[in-house]
């Protein structure tokens, strides 16, 4: 008789499941799409159901919520907290100023999409972006990191 009640996975899948479902961003609101970022974390949508709990240090974070404007002056630290991120890690640029500076893309001062100084797994479209725009953005990462 063949016993059924086992399972066969490889470890590979098994780490990915769990980088998946247990994302930690790190804090790092820059300008008014951070509100609805933040309000994504509160009680009404809740992240930690997902798993998805943040944190304040960098080096305690696998994914990057970039929300808001990236100007020039912001970019090198930018640059090096994502560097500070251990791997592997995610990055979600929020918002029109995230993408390619939104508003303020002719500004001299601002940087054309964060996209343009740290790679970018999934875009959040609009100014600013709902935060069930930002609870899809996660889904999609997940399926994403999964599917790698
Ligand atoms: S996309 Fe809109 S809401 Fe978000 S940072 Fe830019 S101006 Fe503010």
């Amino acid at each position: 008789m063949i016993p059924t009640n086992f399972i066969t996975t490889t470890t590979e899948k098994i780490i990915k499941w769990a980088n998946a479902n247990s994302l930690w961003p790190l804090t790092f609101g820059i300008s008014c799409c951070a509100i609805e970022m933040m309000q994504t974390a509160a009680s009404r949508y809740d992240l930690d159901r997902f798993g998805v709990v943040f944190r304040c240090s960098p080096r305690q974070a696998d994914l990057l919520i970039v929300s808001g404007t990236v100007t020039k002056k912001m970019a090198p630290v930018l640059l090096e907290t994502y560097n500070q991120m251990p791997n592997p890690k995610y990055v979600i640029a929020m918002g029109s100023c995230a993408i390619n500076g939104g508003c303020f893309h002719e500004s001299e001062s601002v940087v054309q999409g964060c996209d343009k100084i740290i790679p970018v797994d999934v875009f959040v479209t609009g100014c600013p972006p709902h935060p069930e725009d930002l609870l899809e953005a996660i889904q999609k990462l997940r399926e994403k990191i999964q599917r790698a």
